[in-house]
């Protein structure tokens, strides 16, 4: 190893440098229900989505069976950067559509949201619920979503429980379950307080995931404040301590290759040479 590597090795995770406007966030949801007729049966039940019951059924199971949807029911965030950790939830004041409009807001601001499978799942979740209140669609912000990060490595299991116990994140060990989560609606203090808890935790094991994969990405966005004499920056840290180790060979063109001193990714300069004048035919 390099005396670089060894001491990136070494050293805790570099944090995102001046970050603003960075926003990390969990939501939690509980199950919808439905009540089907099959095969002369009369069937009731949880469901996650319209297929959940597809390997007893067969098939989708269709809206018209549903007497409650899926919803959200709390949630907590982060400003990067920032030690305190947001929650809302249906059961605090302003109910349902309070919780939502705080989400709202704090996407609304958010120039960078990060999560554990924020792009395929709770960001289209908040997106459905603030349309269903008739809310408009929050200023667009840049996902960084650490399950897709995460995917294009090769953990065997992506899970957030999976990848912060192998990568040696501390997190608390309480799971989700729905009984807790209904119960936290229907008043429960004790459930109420579990579930926050919960939702709390996976914010400081977000956080944590995400200070670890940063620098293993090329797609997390750069800063929108650059330096003062223009030095070039690193996408992942958003610092400018870069040193220049050599070039990045595409097939036809060569760009400038840096290694960022503060968390060691490999920063490429947008400036290119072009090193053919033939290239391969097929
Ligand atoms: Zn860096």
């Amino acid at each position: 190893m390099s005396e670089l590597a060894q001491r990136l090795a070494a050293a805790p995770p570099a944090k995102l440098q001046n970050a603003h406007n960075v926003l990390i966030y969990d939501i939690e949801r509980v199950p919808g229900r439905a009540i089907h007729k099959h095969r002369g049966l009369t069937i009731e039940g949880d469901f996650w989505d319209l297929n959940s019951w597809k390997h007893t059924l067969g098939y989708r199971l269709p809206a018209d069976s549903v007497i409650e949807w899926p919803r959200t029911i709390c949630a907590a965030w982060r400003w990067y950067g920032k030690p305190k950790v947001h929650f809302a939830a249906e059961w605090q004041a302003g109910g349902h559509e309070g919780m939502l409009r705080k989400l709202w807001d704090a996407h609304n601001k958010a120039q960078i949201t990060i999560g554990h499978n924020i792009k395929g799942f709770d960001e289209r979740k908040l997106l459905s619920d603030w349309l269903l209140y008739g809310m408009p669609r929050p200023a667009p912000s840049k996902p960084f979503d650490t399950l897709t990060e995460a995917r294009k490595l090769g953990f065997e299991s992506n899970t957030l429980a999976s990848l912060t116990d192998r990568l040696g994140i501390e997190t608390k060990t309480d799971k989700y379950d729905v009984v807790t989560a209904r119960a936290a609606c229907a008043g429960d203090r004790a459930a109420q307080k579990k579930l926050r808890l919960y939702n709390e935790g996976d914010i400081d094991a977000s956080t944590a995931l995400y200070d670890r994969l940063r620098h293993y990405s090329s797609s997390h966005p750069h800063s929108m404040v650059g330096t003062a004499n223009d030095r070039p920056t690193c996408h992942a840290c958003w610092g400018d301590n870069l040193e220049r180790t050599g070039t990045k060979l595409a097939t036809l063109l060569t760009y400038v290759l840096y290694r960022c001193r503060d968390c060691g990714a490999n920063v490429q300069g947008a400036w290119h040479a072009r090193v053919a004048v033939t290239r391969g035919a097929r």
